[in-house]
């Protein structure tokens, strides 16, 4: 994930820095690797540094970052709610219906809710770590079968 963290300290304005981290997944863990970073920062200054201090941290573009919907029925479905079509993400699979035009009217399938799933990439994230579970799980009653 992309981020930006802003720091500051006692000799200057505050300023940012961007990174891209593979294994940091959310604001959360952006935070705690900043501050982790920091602290070493701080823990091993040469003589001609400052300690610096975060002063926040903030996720970089996860907007903009759209699904790619695309139609998985063929016939247009009519039901008493009206007409829809079922669309899938070809980029990372979720699922959901678009009533009538356009993508505004796109709504995600209940298991895809939450607000993570706004963003292409996060859905991803999200899936990842869903299916990780289901593996934790199948292992899980592997165990009490033994
Ligand atoms: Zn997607």
């Amino acid at each position: 994930m992309k981020f930006r963290l802003i720091v500051k300290d006692e000799s200057r304005e505050p300023w940012h820095e961007d990174y891209d981290k593979s294994h940091i997944n959310d604001l959360s863990e952006a935070e705690a690797w900043a501050k982790d970073t920091i602290e070493r920062f701080n823990a091993t200054l040469q003589p001609h540094e400052t300690p610096r201090e975060v002063v926040r941290v903030e996720v970089l573009d996860l907007e903009g970052d759209d699904h790619s919907w695309v139609k998985t029925n063929i016939v247009t479905i009519i039901d008493s709610k009206g007409n829809y079509d079922t669309v899938e993400c070809a980029s990372c699979g979720i699922t959901g219906r678009r009533h009538g035009l356009g993508l505004s009217g796109i709504r995600r399938d209940r298991k895809f809710k939450a607000l993570g799933y706004d963003s292409c990439k996060q859905a991803k994230v999200l899936l990842a770590r869903r299916e990780k579970r289901a593996i934790r799980l199948d292992e899980d009653s592997e165990d009490h079968q033994a």
